[in-house]
């Protein structure tokens, strides 16, 4: 295990190892099969007295004391398995983002699942798609789009050729989020009614971890940066939070209303878990 030194925080839900208990014995890797897929870490026996997890850059690491029967592990695993999922997705988006995408031209950018790549052009006026004839867009058809024969998807930004990096970040940036507000739109126009409700109020977020909210009025908070991912996935996290204004917890009706409206929730659920952290590795912020 890494010390704390320098490094980023450690997330430990329990107490350290004392130093007279340290052991130099190696980790055991090991696969548990849990309710949401595999999870795989490292066992650590030593003479402690309780079960710790850490959960650090090379993944979850578990002590256990040497007499403990591994059932026994493995259940105190599950139990803790939220966190351990939450604070992996937290970690690999971290390290994710130490490896940088340069904001230059030809750099691809995700959008609704797939790819664009960065185009600067001076007089371009405004940004502009250039859809390359091929993709199925028929679930989104956005105005001011100019179909040609192109091999990829590419946005136009309207910079110099000279344009910092900053620069062009900060164009992607905020025409990715104007794409959001217009998708948004359109899908929760699209939906809402189909659950009953009307599109009520809703807004943009920059949440770090969160992808949507519904406050206690019914007011909906959508994560820009939802646009990167494929549209069924937008439309699961709209369809989550549209289900809240009828019930404002994740109990059986909640995940009943979810499931009616999108069959595929617990895929979704998954996906947001282990292809978000990837997509966001590149700093959208
Ligand atoms: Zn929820």
């Amino acid at each position: 295990m890494r010390s704390l030194a320098g490094g980023p925080r450690q997330a430990e839900l329990f107490g350290k190892l004392p130093s007279s208990h340290r052991t130099t014995v190696e980790p055991q890797m090991r696969r548990l099969l849990c309710s949401d897929g595999e999870l795989q870490f490292r066992l650590r026996r030593s003479r402690r007295k309780t079960i710790g997890f850490r959960v650090d850059e090379g993944g979850l690491t578990v002590a256990a004391p040497g007499w403990l029967a591994l059932a026994d592990i493995e259940k105190a695993i599950t139990s803790k398995l939220p966190w351990i999922r939450r604070t992996l997705a937290a970690w690999s988006m971290r390290s994710c983002k130490a490896a940088n995408v340069e904001w230059q031209v030809g750099a691809e950018v995700s959008w609704l699942g797939g790819s664009i790549v960065i185009e600067l052009q001076a007089d371009a006026g405004h940004p502009i798609l250039m859809i390359a004839p091929t993709d199925d867009l028929s679930s989104c058809s956005p105005s001011g789009i100019t179909n040609q024969y192109l091999a990829r998807d590419r946005l136009v930004l309207p910079l110099s050729s000279n344009a910092s990096s900053d620069d062009i970040r900060l164009a992607v940036i905020s025409w990715l989020q104007g794409e959001a507000r217009r998708v948004f739109a359109f899908r929760l126009a699209e939906l809402a009614p189909k659950m009953h409700l009307s599109i009520g109020q809703w807004k943009l977020s920059s949440a770090r971890r969160r992808w949507g909210s519904c406050s206690g009025n019914g007011s909906i908070r959508l994560n820009w940066r939802l646009i990167l991912f494929p549209m069924w996935i937008i439309d699961y996290v709209l369809i989550h939070e549209l289900a809240h204004r009828h019930e404002m917890n994740h109990g059986t009706r909640f995940w009943a209303l979810v499931a009616a409206a999108c069959p595929q929730w617990k895929l979704a659920e998954r996906w947001l878990k282990s292809e978000a952290p990837k997509i966001l590795g590149v700093s959208y912020d």
